[in-house]
């Protein structure tokens, strides 16, 4: 019984190791992936819902590991939240955002409207520079204030609220765009929603994609959407990929969608084209 025991001990305790090392490689990497310039950007379309036609782009980060090739942020962005590699993927981010979006505006004088909207994590929110950060990325690369949006999550938000909402009301005063990301997937944020100086709710993929199969999906959205239209506040759903979801979020007079039925995220390159398309409309 003794042998068993301690041979149940071992091979959980490797099955544990095993967990670690795996860990400890991935952020071995991502260190040198800074180094190395891995990291790429990509962008999806935000369109208007009225008529479809383009409004701008959220980039998202993705790292093009040389063994392992394109790997989601959804498994190194937690990890970079830990070790506070998160700063750097997420100035690197903000700065290669806004310059491409100027680039594009230069490009585009018929499309000056044109945003980009970059996710900002709890550790970014919380440092002391971010403010000046923004403000010399903004001025370094010539973006205006007004062509970027930041999108931060509840989660993040709620770690510190009284400093988040003061923060977000000094960002307000640049006049760049604040958006609450991931709505409906934190804890109780309704009760403060009045008081955050955001401009628009982003909508959690997970109650838009069985919205057009269940009714307490769709209800939870149309109260949302409600909800954030008394307060004057716009909303952009994400993750629509079927014209069934479409057509009851334009229903309900969402402003504004992203998803796979408009496009996946892509390239910088591709987007390109995406704006192309939209210019000759
Ligand atoms: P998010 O901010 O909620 O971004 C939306 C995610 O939904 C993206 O995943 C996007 O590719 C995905 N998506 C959009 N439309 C659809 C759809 O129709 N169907 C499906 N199945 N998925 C859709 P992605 O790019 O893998 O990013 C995952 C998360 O990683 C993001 O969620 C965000 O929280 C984080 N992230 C990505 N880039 C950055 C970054 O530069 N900084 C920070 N702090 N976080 C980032
Ligand atoms: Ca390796
Ligand atoms: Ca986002
Ligand atoms: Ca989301």
């Amino acid at each position: 019984a003794k042998g068993q025991g301690g041979g149940g001990y071992v091979l959980f305790d490797r099955g544990m190791h095993e967990e670690a090392l795996r860990r400890l490689d991935l952020e071995l990497d991502l260190r040198r992936a800074q180094e190395k310039d891995q990291f790429e950007a990509y962008y999806q379309p935000i369109v208007r819902m009225r008529d479809g036609r383009l409004t701008g782009f959220e980039a998202l980060v993705r790292w093009n590991h040389p063994e392992r090739g394109l790997i989601s942020p959804a498994e190194f962005i937690p990890l970079a939240e830990e070790n506070g590699l998160i700063m750097h993927i997420g100035r690197w981010m903000l700065r290669e955002a806004c310059a491409q979006m100027r680039r594009w505006q230069r490009a585009f004088p018929r499309r000056p409207a044109l945003t980009v909207s970059v996710n900002l994590s709890a550790r970014q929110l919380l440092h002391p520079e971010i403010l000046t950060e923004i403000r010399q990325t903004l001025r370094e690369t010539g973006l205006s204030a007004r062509h970027l949006k930041l999108e931060i999550t509840e989660s993040a938000m709620m770690e510190n609220a009284e400093r988040a909402i003061e923060l977000l009301e000094a960002l307000k005063r640049t006049r760049l765009k604040l958006m609450l990301d991931d709505f409906g997937t934190g804890y109780s944020s309704l009760s403060y929603l009045h008081r955050l100086p955001i401009d628009a709710l982003k909508v959690d993929r997970s109650f838009v994609m069985h919205m057009h199969e269940r009714a307490d999906d769709r209800s939870f959205v149309e109260t949302i959407v409600n909800l954030a239209h008394k307060l004057g506040r716009e909303v952009v759903c994400e993750g629509i990929e079927l014209p069934e979801q479409e057509a009851l979020l334009r229903q309900m007079g969402v402003e504004y969608g992203q998803g796979y039925l408009y496009s996946r995220p892509v390239t910088a390159a591709q987007a390109e084209m995406l704006i192309i398309d939209d210019v000759a409309r």
